[in-house]
């Protein structure tokens, strides 16, 4: 991937129309994702190993805080749904993610077999690029709209620290966990919820979220193994679904941390509200809380 970034100075980078105007490039037209409304800080235009050319802006916004739901929300994501809210909505792994996933180690295995730095291995190497720059697309715009979705839904959200690391040792587990990419779906949930002043509040690996009973809090060791989907609380009877009562469990931690975290100091350690992870790449936003980047 080939880079340069422009820093904008006497309108030299300007959207006019369905045009661009980028210096050394001058006036091009483009597929714009969206308006481009605010101050322009920077251009970077990249090309990809497919040969396309993507420009992104960075852009300075004021961002008017979201109103407040007064709701609380737990999120516990997983390998069989991508994420279980609190409050009984799914959201499935795509379908398309493995559909792509197939054809992608399909058309991987014809590169490997092409003679290297023959004239057709390198057709067949932007062929992958382009299946791997399609996956990474639509996976991108799912996990927009999700974290969106819950950013606005919601005032605190609690979300488990993942532990992918040891997840992915587990080949098996691996394929779905890369589809997903839960820790692109925290980074998004983590600055949108600084821009629209909402708390996101990671809670420890060690909380036993899939153990406590959300009902009574009874702790169940039994049902620590991954394969236990439904268990019966021995103290309270409650009928529970592994991954609900995990998010019912983590939303019951967020708002007692985010109460407690206005008192202590080493409690607020583990609220996220602000503080945007730098260097994430072009299609996240820069460190500064009002500056929002914008692919187009
Ligand atoms: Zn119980």
């Amino acid at each position: 991937m080939q880079s340069y970034t422009t820093k904008f100075t006497n309108n030299n980078i300007e959207v006019i129309g369905n045009k661009i105007k980028i210096p050394k490039l001058g006036l091009v037209k483009f597929a714009k994702s969206r308006e481009v409304k605010s101050r322009i800080i920077n251009a970077t235009i990249r090309k990809s190993s497919t040969g396309k050319y993507f420009v992104s802006l960075l852009v300075e916004e004021e961002l008017n805080p979201l109103s407040k739901t007064g709701s609380a929300c737990g999120i516990d994501v997983g390998i069989k749904d991508f994420a279980v809210l609190s409050n009984g909505k799914n959201y499935e792994n795509p379908k398309f993610f493995n559909k792509f996933q197939e054809k992608l180690a399909k058309e991987q295995r014809k590169l490997f077999r092409k003679e290297k730095f023959s004239k057709n291995w390198y057709k067949q190497k932007v062929k992958v690029a382009k299946i791997y720059e399609r996956i990474t697309n639509t996976r991108d715009d799912y996990l927009h709209k999700l974290s969106t979705e819950i950013v606005k839904s919601h005032d605190i959200i609690g979300m488990e620290d993942l532990q992918v690391v040891n997840m992915v040792k587990n080949k098996r587990l691996s394929k779905s966990i890369s589809d997903a990419s839960w820790s692109k779906f925290k980074t998004m949930l983590t600055y949108k919820a600084s821009w629209y002043e909402k708390n996101l509040v990671i809670i420890s690996k060690k909380f036993p979220s899939s153990q406590l009973c959300s009902n009574c809090g009874y702790k169940n060791k039994k049902v620590k193994v991954l394969s236990v989907r439904k268990w019966t609380c021995p103290k309270c009877s409650t009928i529970h679904s592994r991954d609900l009562n995990a998010s019912k469990n983590i939303k019951h931690e967020a708002i007692k941390i985010t109460t407690a975290g206005t008192a202590g100091i080493a409690q607020l350690k583990t609220i996220h509200k602000s503080g945007v992870p730098g260097n994430l790449g072009s299609l996240e936003p820069s460190s500064s809380r009002n500056q929002k980047k914008n692919d187009i």
